[in-house]
């Protein structure tokens, strides 16, 4: 009987992170057979085609953190990687604002949080906001000179070209329906047959927590969806601003805020929202899932996230329901927008974890057995960091290969 072929590596998932994953696994090991499955029937079907394209620039987050040092790492390699491989990008710089003197010290501490990170800033007082945005209002600002705009779903084709002309194979319509890890290798069953290799890497992103139950792990967190619902200007507002605009974002959550964001084809969307989704993949209005509703409902950690922050749930819920609200949170600081300025655009839907006790996990999670690493958490800014990411994640699975006795099979090596 003929012994099936096992490959060196299979990545799950064909967002940006596993394609960024794939490439950077052909590049670090030349001449390793190396296939990547999605089960969608093209690229970036999901988080990847439904963002802000916003490159970030590393203000946001906890210094030390995985997702800190990658978005700084992050924002070079992508300019470096568009601009190799012809992908839209531009840096056009953001400027954060501050609405009411209550927001300056918020935004004290994101420019402090942004120096921390090594993020070039510069703060503007009043008459220089007016200066340089004069549709725009605020007390005070911090410009983020590198921010950039991109088209990730060309640069997730960029790096599936790479990936080809590397010698890797990309097989659509292929969902992963279970991970079996043995001693030698890991088996992959798919309607399609069973994939057999030696090193697997799981970029489920929305499915993050089902992919690795379907792997036999109980996972100790859970993805909750949040839809973030966007609208376009019309194209007579596409010189409305020069940068992006944003918001001084809640603190606590990992949402930025609705913000004025330049799109790569010339155009202003304005968004996103962060509303509790019913659908985890399911981009209609009022979409809803039972198995992913239910998933939700049964969690505990979903309960206790909106008890613990039931302002912030509430102002969703109402931004969601009300187009008048949603307008409000973006006529504090473009007070010449109108209700007829919004039209219709496509949602995104963000894959968070949440803990069972309810708090969101904030930085990236990566978890690893002996022969698989699953990419747990990924949230914003995770397409601005998919090329470091993936270098830290082939780093952790060649050290793994290589001292394979440092790992134990399981329970899960966990880090963030
Ligand atoms: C509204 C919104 C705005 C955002 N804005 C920004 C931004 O401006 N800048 C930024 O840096 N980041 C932003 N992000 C975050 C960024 O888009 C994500 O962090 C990033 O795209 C995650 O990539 P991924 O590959 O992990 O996930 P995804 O792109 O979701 O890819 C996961 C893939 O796995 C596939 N898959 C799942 N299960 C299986 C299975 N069983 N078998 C095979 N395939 C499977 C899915 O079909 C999917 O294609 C935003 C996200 C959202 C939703």
């Amino acid at each position: 009987m003929n012994r099936p072929p096992v490959l060196d590596f299979v990545v799950v998932g064909g967002g940006i992170v596993g394609l960024a994953t794939a490439h950077e696994l052909l590049q670090q090991v030349p001449g390793a057979s190396v296939a990547l499955v999605e089960k969608e029937d093209r690229l970036a079907a999901h988080q990847s085609g439904h963002n802000s394209g916003v490159i970030h620039a590393g203000v946001y987050y906890e210094p030390g953190s995985l997702k800190a040092r990658l978005s700084h790492a992050g924002l070079q390699q992508t300019l470096a990687f568009c601009q190799k491989n012809a992908v839209v990008h531009q840096q056009c710089g953001k400027l954060i604002l501050a609405v009411t003197p209550a927001e300056v010290a918020p935004l004290e501490v994101l420019h402090a949080r942004a120096l921390a990170n090594g993020a070039a800033v510069r703060w503007l007082v009043g008459p220089e906001i007016q200066a340089l945005e004069p549709n725009v209002v605020g007390v005070a600002g911090l410009l983020v000179a590198a921010t950039g705009i991109v088209d990730y779903v060309g640069m997730c084709h960029a790096l599936a070209r790479q990936i080809t002309l590397a010698g890797g194979e990309i097989k659509l319509n292929t969902p992963v329906q279970a991970l079996r890890e043995g001693p030698a290798h890991v088996a992959l069953d798919t309607p399609q047959g069973t994939l057999h290799a030696r090193q697997v890497i799981v970029c489920g992103g929305l499915q993050a927590d089902r992919l690795l139950r379907a792997s036999g792990i109980t996972p100790d967190f859970a993805i909750v969806p949040f839809r973030g619902d966007y609208f376009r200007l019309p194209a007579t507002h596409n010189q409305i601003v020069k940068h992006l605009i944003y918001p001084v974002p809640d603190p606590r959550l990992p949402f930025l805020g609705i913000h004025l964001t330049r799109l790569f084809d010339g155009g202003v969307s304005v968004g996103p929202s962060a509303m509790l989704a019913l659908s985890r993949e399911d981009y209609r209005q009022h979409a809803f899932d039972w198995r992913d509703a239910w998933a939700a409902a049964r969690y505990a950690g979903t309960w206790r996230l909106l008890a613990r922050y039931p302002g912030a749930g509430l102002r969703e819920l109402g931004c969601a329901l009300s187009q008048r609200r949603y307008l409000r949170a973006v006529q504090r600081y473009c007070p010449s927008l109108t209700q007829a300025d919004l039209l219709p655009c496509v949602p995104g839907i963000r894959a968070q974890a949440v803990s069972p006790s309810g708090h969101l996990i904030h930085d990236f999670l990566l978890k690893q057995t002996t022969r698989m690493l699953h990419v747990c958490n990924a949230p914003s800014p995770a397409a601005t960091a998919a090329l470091p990411i993936a270098a830290e994640i082939v780093t952790r699975l060649l050290g793994a290969q290589h001292t394979p006795s440092a790992r134990a099979a399981s329970p899960l090596n966990s880090s963030k």
